[in-house]
């Protein structure tokens, strides 16, 4: 019999309106909350009023930090970290896409754990943090039930996962929050959901569980195809890309990414591309390199008829337009090759020469 772990201790509430009628999850976190989100989307699409309401309501008094930037940077949480102390918060609130709420692991692991610096995070240990209340308002990261927080890293010139368990105690997935994205992000990240699905489908870290969430997904995604490329993003379409977002948040929670990832963060961190579009520009590629089986059944399942049509869908829904020299693809190329953790997850061995030909490949595609 298979061996595997599947873990998932964030409690998660969905629904219309789920922020402001769970009034006894808000009563018991507190009597203070740090409030995390970025420059404007959360006060846009509706989530920051209704969690202030609700917290207002209850007597809760309430801060807030809107300076988190995509991809955020260890400055940033620093920041925050300390502001955070002084006001003697209780739990953590991050509202927004994968930036903030990333951030506000961070910062609620390190508002429990006073003593410890950020870059100690870069070192394996304990996950424990105040109560940590995430709000997806995009459709991508599915961080709202993940333990992994990525930062930027100015010092080391990357993006990296900290090495805790920083899952959120409580997720609330409200779709409302959702209709405020434009199509670019809505896109950019959906492509991140989907890129997360077929990771995780197709790592070596795949098990059972994984692979009938991530089987779910991909069938429903395929629902929304047509919807997708014609820009048609309903409220009932934006529920069904919220579901997948969160579902494939799960697997990889439990098996976690692999190439795609690994080579988009160098396109995100030089080039300032998005991350979705980072790894969706990758995936057709890097299932060149995947088991044929996984493959065929990955695109049986999302009704492409074969990779081709899956590399047109996926060009005519992305906007990729950075200027990338042969040698700045070396350069990241090595940078993948040091990154044994997702060279091992493809299963079989893979040469720098094949990572930089992934690159130019599906950059030229792209064109
Ligand atoms: P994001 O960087 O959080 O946000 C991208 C842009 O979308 C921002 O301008 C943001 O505005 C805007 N936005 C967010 N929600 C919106 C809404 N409802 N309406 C209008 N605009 C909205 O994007 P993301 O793709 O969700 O997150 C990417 C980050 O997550 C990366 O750092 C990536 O590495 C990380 N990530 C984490 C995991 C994980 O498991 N933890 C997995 C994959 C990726 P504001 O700045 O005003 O908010
Ligand atoms: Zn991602």
């Amino acid at each position: 019999m298979e061996k595997f772990k599947y873990f998932m201790p964030t409690n998660v509430l969905a629904g219309s309106n789920c922020v402001i009628e769970n009034e006894n999850i808000w009563a018991k976190l507190g009597k203070k909350a740090f409030i995390i989100t970025g420059k404007n989307s959360a006060k846009k699409c509706g989530a920051l009023d209704d969690v202030i309401s609700v917290l207002s309501k209850l007597g809760i008094q309430h801060i807030i930090f809107n300076d988190i930037e995509e991809n955020p940077s260890f400055e940033t949480v620093e920041k925050a970290v300390e502001i955070g102390k002084k006001e003697m918060v209780d739990f953590v609130v991050g509202i927004g896409g994968g930036s903030p709420m990333d951030a506000s692991k961070a910062i609620a692991y390190l508002l429990k754990n006073t003593e410890t610096k950020l870059e100690d995070l870069l070192e394996l240990g304990e996950g424990e943090t105040i109560p940590l209340v995430e709000i997806p308002t995009t459709s991508g990261t599915g961080s709202e039930v993940t333990q992994y927080a990525i930062l930027t890293n100015h010092k080391l010139k990357t993006k990296l996962a900290l090495k805790r368990q920083l899952f959120p105690t409580y997720s609330f997935l409200d779709v409302k929050y959702h209709a405020s994205m434009s199509e670019y992000v809505t896109i950019n990240t959906l492509i991140d959901a989907l890129s997360h699905v077929i990771e995780s489908y197709c790592t070596i870290n795949a098990n059972f569980f994984s692979n009938l969430i991530n089987a779910g997904a991909l069938q429903v995604f395929a629902t929304c195809k047509k919807d997708i490329e014609n820009k048609n993003f309903t409220l009932e379409i934006r529920e069904k890309l919220l579901y997948i977002s969160t579902l494939a948040g799960i697997t990889i929670a439990q098996t976690a990414t692999s190439l795609p990832h690994g080579m988009g963060y160098a396109l995100s961190y030089y080039k300032n591309v998005p991350h979705g579009i980072a790894n969706g520009i990758l995936l057709v590629e890097y299932l060149k390199h995947c088991k044929e089986e996984k493959v065929a059944e990955i695109l049986k399942m999302l009704e492409f008829k074969d990779l081709d049509e899956f590399a047109k869908f996926l060009k005519s829904v992305l906007i990729f337009d950075a200027e990338i020299t042969k040698e700045e693809i070396n350069s990241y190329s090595d940078e993948m090759v040091a990154n044994t953790a997702k060279l091992v997850s493809l299963g079989k061995p893979i040469s720098k020469e094949e990572i930089v030909e992934i690159y130019e490949k599906s950059i030229e595609f792209m064109k």
